[in-house]
């Protein structure tokens, strides 16, 4: 059994944990990162497909938010934007255009109508606002419902609720998934508010050229601090000048201290860590919810696929349609440095499960190439046999912030705020977002090099 003594220890090496690390080290720490997995990078990865390198977990990163275009650059990454291709929605049987929307909430009823996306009813009771009063917290299902009627959540709020948090919009909270929703909602009228909403003017998304799975490498990379791979931290107990963490396998396990530890993992992790030291705490982490998803990445020749599907980014599915894959991406057409990769090869990729709906995954990989392949036939005219496929599970991958969630991690935060040397981030706190990440890691940083 070996010893080792860190002015800090990091739990997790997704980007949370990875960005914790360099922090704490750029503030002249000495800092050990431990990683469960093989690989560092968590749900930010590459894999080959018909020998080409893609994204297999994160693809995109919001440009509106300044933290992660603000640390690629600071990487010395060059940082690139999706094409012009326009993305869709499969609803009513056609893939219509994505009308504009804050999360559902149209900004222009006239192109809402135009898109076809709802019914006649449903863009008629989308069109004559209910004003009322909004609790505390409310899912935005409900919000949306309440006031703009029940098909348009269904066709329009769950599938973009679907596409980020793959959650459902009656669980998800408004206050932690769209805040600005619920504060227009207390303003008044959404409609009117959302039409008030100038032209965005800017790119809305970013990645790097290679993807967004270059991104951990880069923080990683002369970092100065050391990750260590293949090392899933066991437990975690308090001792009179700090942690001790016990790391590895049973029959192998390592110790090691450290001044502080900073919990970069899912919440079902950092709740079984933090069980004997912080029951409380860990009872509210392990109250939040995570949803399965997996990512099927299908590469095609460039010749075999439709020539409308390079004008298209990808589309979303709702709920309501009852197809299996809740999402495409034409990778090919959404991003320049994709498309150079080869000029006769695309290479797209569908998205499937949903929190609760777990069944979706209960299939072999090439089951779920073969329902990804059966709904692009359906909805996209791809009827090609593809060059190659990769599957990515990725189990527990996303958590479901439901209602209350913002006064949970609230407690969480404060609860932790109590213990000197121990900080938590992730996607698990204030958003899931690779921004918001990168933003909860620079708050734990600040938290334990400001204590002292
Ligand atoms: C398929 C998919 C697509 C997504 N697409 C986007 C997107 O396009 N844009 C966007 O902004 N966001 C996207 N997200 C969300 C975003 O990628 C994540 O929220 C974010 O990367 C999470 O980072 P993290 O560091 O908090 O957690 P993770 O990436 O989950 O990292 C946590 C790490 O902790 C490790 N770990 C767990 N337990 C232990 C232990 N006991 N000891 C040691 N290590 C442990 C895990 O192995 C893991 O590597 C997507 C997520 C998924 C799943």
């Amino acid at each position: 059994m070996g010893r080792d003594r860190r002015d800090a220890v990091v739990v997790g090496g997704g980007i949370a944990g990875l960005v914790a690390a360099r922090g704490l080290a750029d503030a002249g720490r000495d800092v050990l990162l431990l990683e469960g997995s093989p690989q560092v990078g968590g749900k930010l990865r590459s894999a080959e497909v018909a020998g080409l390198t893609v994204d297999v977990g994160a693809e995109a990163m919001l440009a509106r938010r300044p933290e992660g275009v603000a640390l690629a650059e600071q990487l010395g990454a060059e940082v690139v934007h999706p094409t012009a291709a326009a993305s869709a929605i499969w609803s009513r049987g056609a893939l219509r255009a994505m009308p504009r929307s804050l999360m559902g909430v149209p900004f222009d009823l006239d192109q809402l109508a135009a898109s076809g996306v709802l019914s006649a009813e449903g863009v008629a009771r989308a069109s004559v606002e209910t004003v009322s009063d909004v609790d505390d917290d409310v899912s935005v299902g409900d919000l949306v419902a309440a006031r703009l009627g029940d098909e348009i959540v269904d066709r329009l709020v769950e599938p973009l609720l679907g596409g980020v948090y793959a959650g459902h919009a009656r669980t998800l909270s408004a206050a932690a998934a769209v805040p600005q929703l619920l504060a227009m909602a207390r303003r008044g009228g959404l409609l009117e508010q959302a039409a008030a909403v100038p032209l965005s003017t800017g790119p809305v998304f970013a990645s790097l050229p290679g993807g967004m799975g270059r991104l951990p490498i880069l923080v990683a990379d002369g970092g100065g601090f050391e990750a260590r791979t293949s090392a899933t931290v066991r437990a975690l107990r308090r001792t009179a000048s700090g942690w001790s963490l016990t790391v590895g396998p049973t029959t192998h396990a390592e110790t090691i201290e450290a001044d502080a530890v900073v919990l970069a993992t899912p919440a079902s992790a950092a709740a079984r860590l933090l069980a004997d030291e912080m029951p409380d705490a860990a009872a509210e982490l392990g109250g939040i919810e995570a949803a399965s998803v997996a990512v099927v990445t299908l590469a095609f020749r460039a010749a075999d696929v439709p020539d409308a599907s390079f004008e298209r980014s990808g589309f979303l599915v709702p709920p309501v349609e009852q197809r299996t894959i809740k999402a495409s991406t034409f990778s090919f057409a959404k991003w320049g440095w994709v498309r150079d990769l080869d000029p006769d090869v695309v290479v797209l990729r569908t998205s499937l499960g949903r929190h609760g709906e777990e069944t979706t995954l209960q299939a072999s990989d090439d089951g779920l190439v073969r329902v990804s392949l059966a709904d692009l036939a359906a909805m996209a005219g791809i009827t090609a046999a593809p060059l190659d496929t990769h599957v990515q599970r990725w189990g527990g991958a996303l958590p479901q912030y439901a209602v209350g969630h913002v006064d949970r991690v609230a407690r969480i935060r404060s609860a932790v705020a109590g213990v000197p040397g121990l900080a938590v981030c992730g996607a698990a706190y204030d958003g899931v977002g690779i921004p918001a990440v990168i933003g909860s890691a620079r708050r734990a940083v600040a938290s334990l090099t400001q204590a002292e």
